[in-house]
């Protein structure tokens, strides 16, 4: 793969005052290069998309949906290049990226069928021979600022509802996977949406900054670090401006002692392994009960030593690399804290040999974790699980709630009244039972409490709202002065 990924501003494709290259994490490769911009091209950007959304916001909603049913038809066209690009810049393995970007066709008609359910609300007046109503309009101009662990669904998630509710975006994507934002451009463009809706500006806090900072731009969606999503979120709360924000996690999988436990230890495998346990919803915790703990990690070890490693495109291979050095320098500095705090079953290293030249963490489990250790609260983001024994369902949901994280998380039982307990007790956004902690369909709400979420869910049914403004409209339709009472 070559692709020199430019901006996208106005419709017109260019380069930024400086270009950086595009390496692959799984064996340093050259797979193109990106712009490095900074203010300018973003404020560039954002006068851009102030002048095209007027006339966008013009464009009836079902028009704008079909905009968006021609974007899924290009999408399914060319999923597989989209996959392997993916794949490449990323590193997560081929049949995961095209989950991802099957995954994100999803999200694309979700939001495209919701241009024809863009209801408000009808009402009787208090006042004889008016109607009250309420209409949804666009803010304007939005910032969408992403992460690089879904660089294909993520941005997405966020265009697809901005625009069908006739808002323009200025999208800056992570600066790790630029490949896919620049791929995701030229579909907008061939999909039909106007010049100017769809802008994309590459590089990394800089233009994030303006977009944060510009009067132009009325709200800000993030999906990122909650280091970073917290700074946001007072920026923007300062300048009174509308934000959304998706932030790290440390889910949990509860396993109780009337659990199938071959079934939550592959659960339990997929999620922390999966990915290279760089899901947002990825599990990075099992919190066990102890009459079936020892049978558990068991299982779990073997199913992490038979993790296969390697170039994410190899066929045989399950787990790819980091995403970059900085990102597995921390996977290895929890490896070594953990080392310290509890007992390692296997891993915890660095992989070398055919390996040494990406960025292989060894797939971790830690056993005998204390609820309260660094590596049982703290955002790891790599292949990496703490295993926490506990004695009941209670000491469970405390250990499970003692983290400033809250995505989401699962519990393994037979017990339908445990089941429910964890429900409604578990301090997550989504809760999932025997099933695994990752994974969202895009009719259902997504995200987190605590200091994951901050403000709308994304996806789901009311995905598009954060996008728009709800206008309430008095229609005398009765002639003559209004009467009653007019407080
Ligand atoms: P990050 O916070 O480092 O970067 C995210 C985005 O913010 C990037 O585009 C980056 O360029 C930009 N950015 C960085 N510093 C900035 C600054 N000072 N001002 C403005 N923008 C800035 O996160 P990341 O490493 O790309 O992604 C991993 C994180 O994302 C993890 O914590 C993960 O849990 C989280 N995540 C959360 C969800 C969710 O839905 N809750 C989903 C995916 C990822």
């Amino acid at each position: 793969m070559d692709i020199r990924c430019q901006n996208l501003i106005g419709g017109t494709f260019s380069d930024g005052a400086n270009t950086l290259p595009n390496l692959s994490p799984a064996d340093g490769a050259s797979l193109g290069t990106r712009p490095d911009s900074g203010r300018d091209e973003a404020n560039a950007a954002i006068a851009a998309a102030k002048e095209a959304q007027k006339s966008w916001a013009q464009v009836t909603a079902p028009a704008r949906g079909a905009a968006l049913f021609r974007l899924v038809r290009l999408l399914e066209r060319d999923q597989e290049k989209l996959a392997r690009a993916l794949s490449l810049e990323e590193g997560k393995i081929l049949p995961e990226a095209r989950g991802e970007v099957g995954k994100t066709m999803r999200y694309v008609e979700f939001a495209a069928g919701d241009c024809r359910r863009m209801t408000g609300i009808t009402s009787e007046s208090e006042v004889g021979g008016t109607l009250g109503m309420t209409l949804w309009r666009p803010l304007g101009v939005v910032g969408l600022i992403t992460p690089w662990n879904f660089p294909v669904c993520i941005p997405l998630w966020k265009i697809a509802p901005a625009i069908a509710a006739g808002n323009a975006v200025v999208l800056k994507p992570a600066p790790e996977t630029p490949a896919t934002a620049h791929l995701i451009a030229e579909l907008c463009l061939e999909a039909g949406i106007p010049e100017g809706i769809v802008n994309v500006v590459h590089g990394d806090a800089e233009p994030a900054k303006a977009l944060i900072e510009s009067p132009d731009v009325a709200a800000i969606s993030f999906t990122g670090s909650t280091q970073v999503g917290l700074m946001i979120e007072g920026e923007c709360a300062k300048r009174h401006k509308r934000v959304q924000c998706e932030l790290g996690g440390k889910n949990p999988l509860i396993v109780l002692n009337d659990a199938d436990v071959a079934m939550a230890a592959a659960a339990c495998a997929k999620g922390a392994f999966g990915s290279t346990g760089q899901r947002c919803t990825a599990t990075s915790r099992a919190i066990v009960q102890s009459g079936i703990a020892d049978e558990f990690v068991a299982a779990v070890t073997e199913a992490a030593k038979a993790v296969r490693a390697g170039h994410p495109l190899d066929e045989a291979t399950t787990m790819g690399p980091s995403v970059s050095e900085r990102q597995l320098a921390q996977v290895l500095k929890y490896m070594e804290i953990g080392k310290g705090e509890a007992e390692c079953k296997t891993g915890a290293t660095r992989l070398g040999g055919d390996l040494a030249s990406g960025y292989f963490p060894e797939p971790t489990v830690f056993d005998h974790v204390a609820a309260d250790s660094r590596i049982a609260t703290e955002e790891i983001f790599g292949p990496v699980l703490s295993v926490v024994r506990v004695d009941n369902l209670d000491d469970a949901i405390s250990a499970a709630n003692g983290v400033r994280y809250g995505l989401t998380g699962s519990v393994f039982t037979n017990n339908l009244q445990d089941a429910f307990h964890v429900v409604n007790h578990l301090e997550t956004g989504m809760t999932h039972v025997n099933n695994p902690t990752i994974g969202g369909e895009a009719h259902m709400p997504f995200g987190g409490i605590k200091d994951t979420g901050v403000g709308a869910r994304e996806m789901g049914p009311d995905a598009w709202r954060f996008y728009a403004e709800e206008k309430t409209v008095y229609i005398n339709y009765g002639g003559g002065a209004r009467k009653g009472n007019l407080f």
